[in-house]
């Protein structure tokens, strides 16, 4: 069981934000079920335990904006569907801008970066599982598609996944059309469209909190 409690508020000191911008997210190429292709060593978890949830307890209270209808401490007017990374220290921000981003596998999605999650596309050796094609890239978004190093992050001993609800989509904030990112030795399997997280990414998250 994913064991992610829910509380009211939140208080003491912010610092060191950590932003992911996700607006591309529902910009979705098609809607089929994600495959999934075993290797090892892929990473996007955070290692420093300071950035989780104590008592796996995620607190949150949801904005006016949403009225009756959906989550969090966000502000849902502004551009976009990102939040940051980890605990923080103090309350901190996930934004579901009500025009796109209000949809399962979003907020699923933007939760996940709050337990401390970054992209699946995020590890130093992505590059062995997929192609990142920086030409078709917006211009000022290559940074969307950073790796992060071993000692930063980590994959709970799990394997590249591209069924990940935190796997970008194949035109993720693309300039043209054409993909920014493809898996690189089957191009056509699926990445950055299942509308739920994927086992791998349910064990990483009961791993990081310990509850297996
Ligand atoms: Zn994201």
């Amino acid at each position: 069981m994913v064991l992610i409690a829910i509380a009211l508020l939140l208080t003491s000191v912010n610092a060191n934000p950590l932003i992911v911008d996700d607006h591309n997210l529902w910009q979705r190429s098609g809607k089929f079920e994600g495959d999934m292709v075993l290797a090892p060593w892929q990473k996007n978890g955070v290692i420093d335990t300071t950035l989780r949830w104590p008592h796996r307890n995620i607190p949150y209270e949801i904005s006016d904006v949403f009225g009756m209808s959906l989550y969090l401490n966000n502000d849902g007017d502004a551009t976009g569907c990102w939040a940051q990374v980890g605990r923080l220290g103090g309350r901190q921000e996930l934004n579901l801008q009500t025009n796109g981003c209000v949809w399962n596998h979003t907020i699923v999605h933007e939760f996940l970066h709050a337990a401390g999650f970054y992209h699946q596309q995020s590890s130093v050796d992505r590059d062995e599982y997929v192609t990142i094609f920086w030409e078709n890239i917006l211009e000022g978004m290559a940074y969307n598609f950073d790796k992060y190093n071993a000692d930063f992050i980590t994959s709970f001993n799990e394997s590249y996944d591209y069924a990940s609800i935190m796997h970008y989509g194949m035109y993720a904030f693309t300039s043209n059309n054409k993909p920014t990112i493809l898996p690189k030795y089957d191009a056509s399997i699926p990445i950055g469209v299942t509308s739920v997280m994927s086992e791998i990414d349910i064990r990483k998250l009961n791993k990081m909190y310990e509850c297996i």
